[in-house]
């Protein structure tokens, strides 16, 4: 594939780092640039650098002229501001695959925003930490070594980190993941007229059979099923999302972890037997949807647990107002996927 790749560079020196000639954009990798709005301004540029494949990340979706070089172009534009709260993790994944997909059929690659200086960094630092099994610290300065300007914003800083912490894929059943889509829902709530249904596990006592996590919390009042263990958040003192790593948490385990032993309340997503309490509130009471017996609170600002962590959002249910009961693992097929 190189080989291809050199060919469409007429045999330059293909050493990282080199800028192309007309200065707007860089090459990371053999066959793969970096730059701004600038590089795909003049087509002729793309067509030099022998640029067959364009990532756009990016308020807008550039405008690839007809003629002038850009035949067979194949493109992706991922819409995104250069803000903090943008979502860009959720896009990573297809943002990689296009790359990966582009390189593997020996196209030379261009990713690009506006400025080619944060959007388009933090897609390419993805890539590193996905392809070069780099972490995040380590991928990004061999990036800033390569384009001392780049400098994403501190979300998207953030979410690299959570990226890393899943293993450079998203895996959207992961506590990881579920806590940052709330946040990310959070930073909208007050204009929200509806939750996404997405947001809410089903709720266990839809479900007669079949549950493939073997721990279920009923209401200690009425045996009410109310959630699952795999809705519980877990959380540990002072640890940010690295800790997580490698550790899908399971309630046995946090047991055996001595800060958690100190929470007095489960930390849950939300459960759809919540969804008419939560909306249009920021913060009340959760009740037993059988009893109306006291369960515990949310809030959407967030609070505080016994252990001293806060959470945010917080759906907490006090750990003596439920069971824990064990469900034996289910023999024969799975006639129901959740
Ligand atoms: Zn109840
Ligand atoms: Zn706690």
């Amino acid at each position: 594939m190189l080989e291809t790749q050199d060919k469409s560079h007429g045999g330059e020196d293909l050493s990282a780092g080199r800028a192309s000639s007309d200065g707007q954009m860089l090459e990371v990798r053999p066959g793969l640039f970096l730059g701004g709005a600038a590089a795909i301004a003049e087509p002729n540029h793309l067509k030099e650098a022998g640029i067959t494949a364009v990532l756009t990340v990016d308020s807008e979706e550039p405008d690839f002229k007809a003629g002038a070089g850009v035949e067979g172009l194949r493109s992706l534009f991922v819409p995104a501001l250069d803000k903090p709260e943008t979502d860009l993790l959720s896009h990573l994944d297809r943002c990689l695959a296009f790359i990966s997909q582009a390189r593997a059929e020996g196209r030379a690659v261009l990713v690009h925003c506006h400025a080619g200086v944060s959007r388009s960094v933090a897609v390419m630092t993805a890539f590193m930490m996905k392809t070069d099994q780099l972490s995040f610290e380590k991928a990004y300065e061999n990036l800033q070594t390569i384009k001392p300007e780049a400098k994403m914003n501190e979300g998207f800083e953030w979410q690299l980190k959570l990226y890393q912490a899943m293993g450079c894929e998203v895996d959207t059943s992961s506590t990881i993941y579920k806590q940052y889509r709330l946040q990310k829902v959070t930073e909208k709530y007050p204009e929200l007229q509806s939750l996404p249904q997405e947001l809410f596990a089903v709720d266990p006592s839809a479900i007669s059979q079949g549950l493939k996590d073997g721990v279920l919390y009923k209401c200690r009042k009425c045996r009410r099923s109310l959630f699952r263990s795999s809705s519980i958040l877990d959380h540990n003192e002072g640890s940010g999302p690295i800790a997580f790593a490698h550790k899908r948490m399971t309630p046995s385990f946090m047991l055996t972890t001595g800060s958690q032993t100190q929470c007095t309340s489960y930390f849950i997503e939300p459960v759809q037997w919540m969804e008419s309490t939560l909306l249009g509130v920021m913060d009340g009471q959760l009740l037993c949807p059988k009893c109306s017996a006291k369960l515990g609170s949310f809030n959407w600002y967030g609070e505080q647990c016994s252990c001293g962590r806060w959470i945010t959002p917080a759906f907490q249910i006090h750990k003596n107002r439920v069971d824990e009961m064990k469900t034996l693992p289910v023999l024969g097929p799975q006639t129901r996927k959740t």
